[in-house]
């Protein structure tokens, strides 16, 4: 059998169970599920056609979450997102793929979150610190140690008992402060000119700008039920004073229930965060000016996780038309794409790459922003989007990290940034897509720092923040996502226009995609540097012929699920 109709088999599998599964709705979905999903996990191991295909592994232990996430109030919901978790590890170690493993950290960390309280989560804080000690065992001390601490009573104490005497001599020397840079000597006190946030019920990106770049610390408060408070965040910012003009941007309803900010010291300002729930925070700088950008993720569904819509809850099978069984079944694993956020980049006054003859880059992403909006307005509902927004739809500045809290407050599933490409040797020409990731490639990394240059970022800053963001950034999606619209934006290129080169799907580190954990992509659509190329940006036709392209790519993208399971 090969790869892809092992695929198929799975997805018809799952086909074939939903008039049974409808049947028991009424009683308990995610139960039903969940049992169905873990049949097909069984079967996997005993099926070498399938036990060796990691896309129905993944298939499944996306079911699985998505049960998790789906049903939250089933009997089975801790169980799904236990079994995730544990296939992720299995995954990691079959496919030798630390992405995977990372996962299972993840999932298993969430799992000892939420169910402190099951027999099981001595189990999953287990498995974190036995996948953390593959990489530092003063990590795996710590995670082991917290398998003692707290389950005493759990029957994996004695194993961690014992990891914990193996490993005393990485024994950490003092507790790792998270966040902290070294504080400042004093000096002139820098001001805090601006706060600035996007938020939604469950996510909110709060960014705090000062004139210069200074020490700062974050640490997270528990909530604090007896008081009525709710969890709080707190910045303390060293050598620093509140601007006299310093502006907040009024508050709407979301997950940021207030932001107070005071000089706590002397020398030092606090922003304090109040959060109406918290599942995760990341937090990192940006230069240029200097600001501190803080994401903050809310119990529960996640907005920007595609997985997890609302409105994904109460959906109906209809058993009648594979068409209908098939959309059912991507509602259920969540692979509905509904609200595509599409970025013109630069603006304002970063003009972006300029070309020979001084057509300015901003100028053409905007124009091709606005075609492929218009397109997908008009034609995008034909495979279930219903809501396109630009980030900007005239010639304004706008920050990086800005344009992916955009996104996020829309509640994007999809986030195009386009761009144009640059290069000294003017005879350059091609299109590439790039997804957010490391990479060691020398020209995806010039132009990952010249998109990012606004953000004055160096390139160890920013593989360290992307660090924090990469188990969250949808790696996979991102990367068949860019490889539907760079071989679209070819084919339809090439029917007009010679030479086409395809320079493919590539990596790199930007900050316009860091924060999104949607499938994110940036698009070159051509060099600006090329005067043939500059030539086609200044024609209509072309700016059309690339949104078409770019609008292909979408379509096939979102109606991928479909017709990979009724081929
Ligand atoms: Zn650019």
């Amino acid at each position: 059998m090969t790869r892809k109709t092992a695929v198929q088999v799975i997805l018809v599998s799952i086909l074939v169970l939903l008039p049974a599964i409808q049947q028991s709705y009424a009683r308990d979905k995610g139960e039903q599920l969940y049992t169905e999903t873990f049949q097909l996990y069984k079967s996997l191991a005993s099926d070498p056609s399938k036990v060796n295909d990691k896309k129905i592994w993944e298939t499944i232990a996306r079911a699985f979450y998505s049960i998790y996430i789906n049903y939250p109030e089933s009997a089975k919901a801790p169980d799904s997102l236990f079994v995730s978790a544990k296939m992720y590890e299995e995954m990691g170690e079959r496919f030798d793929s630390q992405a995977d493993l990372n996962m299972a950290v993840e999932y298993s960390r969430l799992f000892v979150r939420k169910y402190s309280d099951s027999n099981l989560a001595d189990d999953a804080q287990l498995r974190v610190a036995r996948i953390i000690e593959k990489e530092s065992k003063a990590d795996a001390y710590i995670e082991y140690e917290k398998v003692v601490e707290k389950f005493p009573d759990g029957d994996m104490k004695t194993i961690a008992n014992n990891k914990v005497q193996d490993l005393s001599p990485f024994k950490p020397s003092k507790a790792h402060k998270e966040h902290e840079s070294t504080p400042s000597g004093g000096g002139k006190l820098i001001n805090v000119t601006q706060i600035r946030h996007w938020s939604t019920d469950t996510y909110t990106r709060v960014v705090i700008q000062l004139d210069k770049e200074t020490p700062f610390k974050s640490m997270l408060l528990k909530e604090d039920p007896a008081h009525g408070k709710p969890p709080r965040l707190f910045v303390d910012i060293y050598g620093s004073k509140v601007d006299k003009n310093l502006y907040v941007e009024p508050l709407t309803r979301g997950l940021l229930q207030d932001i107070k900010f005071a000089r706590n010291t002397r020398d030092k300002v606090r922003v304090v965060l109040y959060i109406n729930s918290f599942d995760d925070y990341k937090v990192f700088a940006l230069q240029d000016p200097f600001r501190i950008v803080m994401d903050i993720q809310g119990t529960g569904e996640k907005p920007g996780d595609y997985y997890a819509k609302k409105d994904t809850g109460d959906f109906q099978y209809k058993s009648h038309l594979p068409e209908d069984n098939v959309s059912s079944l991507s509602e259920a694993l969540g692979l509905k794409i509904r609200t595509v956020v599409i970025d013109a980049g630069h603006g304002g006054h970063d003009p972006g790459a300029i070309g020979p003859s001084g057509l300015k880059e901003k100028d053409v992403t905007l124009k091709v922003a606005k075609a492929l909006k218009e397109k997908l307005d008009r034609e995008g509902r034909q495979f279930g989007i219903t809501k396109v927004y630009l980030t900007r739809s005239d010639d304004r500045f706008i920050p990086l990290e800005e344009r992916t809290g955009i996104a996020k407050k829309y509640g994007a599933d999809l986030f195009i940034s386009i761009h144009c490409n640059a290069a000294r040797d003017k005879r350059a020409y091609g299109t590439e897509t790039y997804i957010l990731s490391f990479t060691n490639d020398q020209r995806s990394l010039a132009v990952a720092a010249r998109e990012n240059a606004t953000t004055g970022i160096s390139r160890s800053e920013m593989e360290n923040v992307l660090k924090k963001y990469l188990l969250s950034s949808k790696i996979e999606e991102s990367e068949r996502f860019a490889g539907h619209v760079q071989s679209s934006v070819i084919q339809t290129l090439s029917a007009n226009y010679q030479p086409v080169k395809n320079k493919g799907v590539k990596k790199a580190p930007f900050v316009v995609l860091i924060g999104a954990d949607i499938p994110s992509i940036l698009v070159e659509t051509a060099f600006i540097t090329n005067p043939r190329d500059e030539k086609r940006f200044k024609s209509q036709a072309y700016i059309d012929e690339l949104a078409d392209g770019i609008f292909a790519g979408v379509k096939r993208f979102s109606s991928d699920v479909q017709t990979a399971s009724i081929q």
